[in-house]
C-alpha cells in the first residue's frame, strides 16, 4: 500500500498517484509533491497497492506533513460530493476550501490562541509615543499595559480596534504572542422568556431529535429568530463535545451577531470565520473547529466546509440571501451544501428567513421541509410599519423626490426623528447623455453604460471598474453640453441638501463605506442621533437596528418590477420587506413610502400586508405555468472569449454533444446574456432544464465529460453553473 492517491489544485478531474517514499502519511494529510517542474501541495485521498500507471513511472512525494491532523473523512466526502454535483475538479474544490496557510508548503502550527502584547519599545516609550489624536491606539495601549489580550478581549474594549492594532504593529509597538488556551469570559447574559411562537419552534426542533430534518423558521425581522437559534444551541450543546455551525450571509453583520453569541455563551469557545480575518486567525479557527475545541462556528459562505469533530446542528440565517451562492470557481450554494452536510452527518438543519427563497418555500409547502412560523415582532412595542405607495404618475417626482415623500421627511425633521431613503444605484447618475444626438457614454470593455461620479469628476463602469474623465464634448456630434441623467445616491444626497439645508445627511454606499470601519462609524453616528437623513443602497437594508428611524422612502424600483430576470420580483420583495423592517423598531411607529408608477402591482399589495405567504404562492403559480424553478432544475453552460466566433463554435458543438446524450432534458438555444460583453470578453450561454435533480445530474456528468474532450474547449473560457441564480 505504498501508492498515494492525491488531490492537487489543478484543473483536471482526477487524482494523481505518487509513491509514499516510506512516509506514514495518512488519508486526509497534506503532502508536498512534484508536479511538472513545480512543487505543489496535495491532500492524500487514499492509499493503494496498485496504480493504473506503471510503478516505475510514479514519483515519490517530496515531503509529508505527518504531524498535522488529517482532514476528517466527512469533510473530504462533502467536498467530493460538491465537486461532483457542481461539475468542478475535486482537487481544486478541496484546496480552495482550505485556509490559505494550508496551501503553503510549510507545516501549519497547531491551535494556539493568538494574543497581542506591547513590545519593549512601547513599554519603555510609554503612552506618550502615541499621538493624542490616535484615540483608539491609546485605548489599546492602556488595555495591553495590563498584559497580553486576545482579539475577543480587545473587541470588547474598543470597537474598530483592528486597524488601530495593525498601525501599532507596523510601528513596532505591538507584537503577537500565544495564550495557553481559551478562557471563559465571565457570566452569561440571561435569556428573555420566549413568546409562544418561539417556544413552539424550539420545542418542535428539539422534539425532532438528533437526526436529519430540514426546518424552515419563517419570521419577519425582529420576530426573534436569533433568539430561537441561541435557545437551540443552549439545548443541544449539552455535552462537552457537541458543536454547531451557524452560517450568516455577510461579514458586515457578523460583529453584531458575534457580540450577542459571546454574551450568551461565555463558557463556549466561539470561532468566527470570514474573509476579513487574517490568515493565521483563519487557520487557527479552522483547526480549533476541527479539534472539537470550538463549540460554535459562525461564518460566511466558505465556512460551510469547516471540519468539525462532533457537529449536532447547522443553522443558516437569512437562507434566501444570494451571497450564499459563489459566483466563480466552484459555483456552490452554501445553503444547499449546508443541507447536504447535515444530511451526511444525520443532524438537523435550521433555515431562517423573513422571505425564504421560493425553492425553500416550495419544499416547505410540499412537506420536504418542516415549516415553523414566528408571526409577530418579539418586542411588543415594535409595531410593523405602515406601507404606502406614492403614485408617481400623479405626484410628479421632481429630481427623484415626490411631494408626499418630501412632506413626510419634513415631519421627521421637525420631530427629530430619522429618515432613510433607499435607492439601488450608487454614483451621481447612471448615464451621461448628449441631448443633441442621444449618445450615452459607454464602457469600452462591457456592454454597459458608464456611471457619472461627479465629485471625483469620473465616469466609472460598475461592472469592470474602468474609469475615465468625462469628455468635454460629445464624441459623436461635438455638442459640448452633456447631461448627467437619472439619479444615483450622490445626486440624491445633493438634491436633499438643497431641500433641507439644515439637515445632517449621510450617504451609505459602496463608495462612501469603502474605508475599513466606516460602517461601524456610520452605525455609531446614527445611534447617537448625529444623522437626520440616510441615503443609501441595499447596504442599508440589512440587519441594522436604528431605534429613532421612523420613515423609509423607496425612490425607484420600477425597473425591477419588469425585469427579464424571473427572480427579480422575489428579490425585490425580499429587499423591500427588509428595508421596510428598518422603520419603527422601538416603540415609535414606522412608515414606508414607495414611489412607483405601478401602485396597483400585486407585489406592493402583499408588501402592505407583509404577506409573504400569499405573494410566494402567486409567484409559485406563475413559475409553474412558465416551467421555471422550483418546478424544474437548471444548469447553465457559460462561455467567453475575446472574440465571439470561438464562443459560438464551442456552444454549437456543446449543443450537438447534448443532443447526442439520451436524456430527458430540455436544451435551449445559445443566447447572449444581458451583459453581452464583460471586461473585454464576448459572452454567450446555453440553458438546460430537467424535471428532476437526478436527470440533471446524470446528464451533466455525461455532458461535461464530452465537453472536456472537445479540442475547441481550450479556445474559450467556459464553466458550468448548476442551480444558477444569475443568467
Ligand atoms: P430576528 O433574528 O428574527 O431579527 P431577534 O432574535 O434579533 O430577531 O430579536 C429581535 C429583538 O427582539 C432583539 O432585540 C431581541 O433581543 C428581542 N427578543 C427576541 N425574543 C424575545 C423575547 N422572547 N422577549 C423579549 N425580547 C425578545
Ligand atoms: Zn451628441
Ligand atoms: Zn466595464
Amino acid at each position: 500500500m505504498n501508492i498515494l492517491r492525491i488531490a492537487l489544485d489543478v484543473p483536471l478531474a482526477t487524482l494523481f498517484d505518487y509513491l509514499d517514499g516510506g512516509s506514514a502519511v495518512q488519508v486526509g494529510q497534506r503532502v508536498l509533491a512534484p508536479f511538472g517542474t513545480r512543487k505543489v501541495i496535495g491532500i492524500v485521498i487514499a492509499r493503494s497497492a496498485t496504480s493504473e500507471l506503471e510503478t516505475s513511472r510514479l514519483k515519490p512525494i517530496i515531503r509529508a506533513f505527518e504531524d498535522e491532523p488529517p482532514i476528517p473523512s466527512a469533510t473530504l466526502k462533502l467536498l467530493a460530493f460538491c465537486a461532483d454535483y457542481y461539475q468542478y475538479p475535486f482537487g481544486q474544490a478541496l484546496l480552495a476550501a482550505l485556509p490559505a496557510r494550508l496551501r503553503e508548503a510549510r507545516p501549519a502550527s497547531l491551535p494556539k490562541h493568538i494574543a497581542y502584547m506591547l513590545t519593549e519599545t512601547a513599554q519603555q516609550g510609554g503612552i506618550e509615543l502615541i499621538p493624542k489624536r490616535a484615540v483608539l491606539q491609546r485605548k489599546l495601549y492602556a488595555t495591553l499595559r495590563d498584559g497580553a489580550r486576545d482579539s475577543i478581549a480587545l473587541a470588547q474594549h474598543a470597537s474598530g480596534w483592528r486597524s488601530a492594532l495593525r498601525a501599532m504593529q507596523e510601528k513596532g509597538w505591538v507584537r503577537e504572542t500565544e495564550l495557553e488556551q481559551f478562557s471563559a469570559l465571565g457570566a452569561a447574559v440571561s435569556a428573555p422568556p420566549l413568546n409562544s411562537d418561539q417556544q413552539q419552534a424550539v420545542q418542535a426542533i428539539h422534539d425532532g431529535g438528533n437526526n436529519f430534518l430540514v426546518w424552515l423558521l419563517h419570521g419577519i425581522t425582529g420576530s426573534g429568530k436569533t433568539e430561537v437559534y441561541m435557545r437551540l444551541l443552549d439545548a443541544m450543546l449539552t455535552d462537552d463535545e457537541s458543536q454547531a455551525l451557524v452560517l450568516v450571509p455577510e461579514i458586515n453583520l457578523t460583529p453584531q451577531l458575534e457580540a450577542r453569541f459571546r454574551a450568551r455563551f461565555p463558557g463556549h469557545s466561539i470561532v468566527m470565520l470570514h474573509s476579513q480575518m487574517n490568515e493565521s486567525e483563519r487557520l487557527q479557527g479552522w483547526l480549533r473547529a476541527q479539534s472539537g475545541e470550538a463549540r460554535i462556528v459562525i461564518g460566511t459562505r466558505l465556512s460551510v466546509f469547516t471540519p468539525m469533530k462532533n457537529p449536532v446542528l447547522v443553522i443558516v440565517d437569512e437562507e434566501h440571501d444570494s451571497s450564499y451562492k459563489q459566483q466563480d470557481a466552484m459555483r456552490y450554494s452554501a445553503r444547499d451544501v449546508a443541507i447536504m452536510r447535515a444530511k451526511m452527518a444525520n443532524i438537523p438543519v435550521v433555515l431562517g428567513s423573513a422571505t425564504p427563497a421560493l425553492e425553500t418555500w416550495h419544499n416547505a409547502q410540499t412537506g420536504r421541509y418542516r415549516l415553523l412560523t414566528l408571526s409577530e415582532r418579539a418586542v411588543q412595542s415594535a409595531a410593523l410599519p405602515v406601507t404606502h405607495c406614492v403614485d408617481t404618475r400623479r405626484q410628479h417626482a421632481q429630481d427623484g423626490l415626490s411631494q408626499p415623500l418630501l412632506a413626510a421627511m419634513r415631519k421627521r425633521l421637525e420631530r427629530d426623528e430619522q429618515s432613510l431613503l433607499f435607492i439601488n444605484r450608487r454614483g451621481y447618475s447612471p448615464v451621461l447623455l448628449c441631448g443633441a444626438c442621444g449618445w450615452v457614454a459607454p464602457c469600452t470593455r462591457c456592454s454597459s453604460r458608464l456611471v457619472v461620479h461627479l465629485r471625483e469628476r469620473k465616469l466609472r463602469c460598475h461592472h469592470c471598474g474602468h474609469e475615465q474623465r468625462p469628455p468635454l464634448q460629445c464624441p459623436s456630434c461635438g455638442n459640448p453640453d452633456l447631461h448627467p441623467t437619472g439619479h444615483g445616491t450622490q445626486r440624491l444626497e445633493e438634491t436633499l441638501a438643497q431641500h433641507f439645508p439644515e439637515a445632517r445627511i449621510l450617504r451609505v454606499d459602496r463608495d462612501s463605506m469603502r474605508r475599513k470601519g466606516a460602517i461601524k462609524d456610520m452605525t455609531t453616528k446614527v445611534h447617537a442621533n448625529e444623522v437626520d437623513i440616510l441615503v443609501g443602497t441595499q447596504m442599508l437594508a440589512k440587519g441594522h437596528d436604528f431605534p429613532n428611524l421612523t420613515l423609509v422612502g423607496v425612490i425607484d424600483t420600477d425597473s425591477a418590477l419588469f425585469s427579464p430576470d424571473f427572480r427579480a420580483a422575489e428579490r425585490l420583495f425580499a429587499q423591500l420587506l427588509q428595508v421596510a423592517g428598518r422603520a419603527g423598531r422601538a416603540g415609535k411607529p414606522g412608515e414606508v413610502l414607495i414611489q412607483t408608477n405601478f401602485p396597483d402591482h400585486a407585489l406592493f399589495a402583499a408588501l402592505q400586508k407583509q404577506d409573504y405567504a400569499q405573494f410566494a404562492q402567486s409567484l409559485l403559480e406563475e413559475r409553474k405555468l412558465a416551467h421555471f424553478p422550483p418546478w424544474c432544475f437548471e444548469a447553465l453552460l457559460r462561455a467567453e472569449a475575446t472574440h465571439f466566433a470561438p464562443v459560438q463554435t464551442f456552444l454549437d458543438l456543446a449543443a450537438r454533444e447534448a443532443r447526442a446524450i439520451k436524456s430527458k432534458i430540455t436544451l435551449y438555444d445559445a443566447v447572449r446574456p444581458q451583459m453581452e460583453r464583460l471586461k473585454g470578453m464576448e459572452r454567450a450561454q446555453l440553458l438546460v432544464q430537467a424535471a428532476s435533480r437526478q436527470t440533471m445530474q446524470k446528464f451533466l456528468q455525461a455532458w461535461v465529460a464530452r465537453l472536456r474532450a472537445l479540442p475547441q474547449a481550450n479556445k474559450v473560457r467556459w464553466s458550468v453553473d448548476v442551480d444558477p441564480l444569475e443568467y
